[in-house]
């Protein structure tokens, strides 16, 4: 996964060469298009709209419609030749946040995602390293939730590693929702594996029915039963059967992720 595209795994059409192209130009794999989202979280700093498709053109006007982002380590990343710009100068924006979508305006030979990182001189730098990382000296927390199945409702976020717990002891959960993690569940009720979920805007679970095992990929874990304890940690690296937290028949009523 990237993380500038919304749903895709990015595939990169042309690569960064230091003063001939100092970034990356990016589709979703297998040449699609996808809405674009922000690496990080920031401020956008500059934005430029109402560009239409311009093969040859230089200057700001070669980006087309862009949007260029101020973030917390102050890093800078820059999104070109966008079709749609869904955020304004001086907005401040959140990792993973919908900020556009991919187009061909400015010089662009076709639909893509030009990406740049600039460092904290405004220089721009290899993006590659980071289509998928923090940013250099960024402190980035990742979240998870449950949702009680007997509330109702979606639990306050707990950061990962910071010793917490999702979960009301009691109440089983039906539902796990993580920023960042490829997961699935197992339906009780059902019986059955749910679908992996790798897109930061799904959750796991059928929300209502009860949930009696977890696999989290690169992830350690644990879930506490209810009625019960925790279990043992549970450390699942690949894309097997094998591993996973939780009893079958036994409902699920909290999960730590660290
Ligand atoms: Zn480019």
């Amino acid at each position: 996964m990237s993380r500038v595209l919304f749903e895709g795994e990015n595939q990169i059409t042309n690569g960064y060469r230091k003063n001939v192209h100092e970034a990356v130009d990016l589709v979703k794999k297998w040449y699609q298009q996808d809405a674009i989202i922000a690496h990080s979280s920031g401020t956008v700093v500059m934005v430029q709209t109402g560009m239409s498709h311009n093969p040859g053109s230089t200057g700001n006007a070669s980006y087309g419609n862009f949007i260029k982002i101020k973030h917390d380590d102050g890093y800078y990343t820059l999104y070109a030749h966008l079709k749609e710009v869904y955020v304004k100068k001086d907005e401040r924006v959140t990792e993973g946040q919908k900020i556009g979508y991919m187009g061909d305006t400015g010089n662009a030979y076709g639909v893509h995602l030009h990406f740049e990182v600039r460092n904290t001189y405004d220089v721009r730098i290899d993006p590659e390293p980071y289509l998928d990382a923090n940013l250099p000296n960024e402190e980035r927390k990742i979240t998870y939730q449950a949702y009680d199945n007997i509330k109702k409702y979606w639990l306050p976020n707990v950061v990962v590693g910071d010793g917490g717990y999702a979960g009301n002891f009691g109440n089983p959960i039906g539902g796990i929702y993580t920023d960042k993690y490829k997961m699935r569940v197992h339906d009780m009720k059902k019986g059955y594996w749910l679908p992996w979920v790798e897109n930061r805007n799904d959750y796991a679970g059928n929300l209502g029915n009860d949930i009696d095992g977890v696999q989290i990929y690169n992830a350690t874990y644990r879930v506490h039963l209810k009625n019960g304890s925790w279990l043992p940690w549970v450390n699942k690296v690949d894309d097997t059967n094998a591993g996973y937290a939780g009893i079958y028949g036994k409902a699920i009523d909290a999960i730590e992720i660290k």
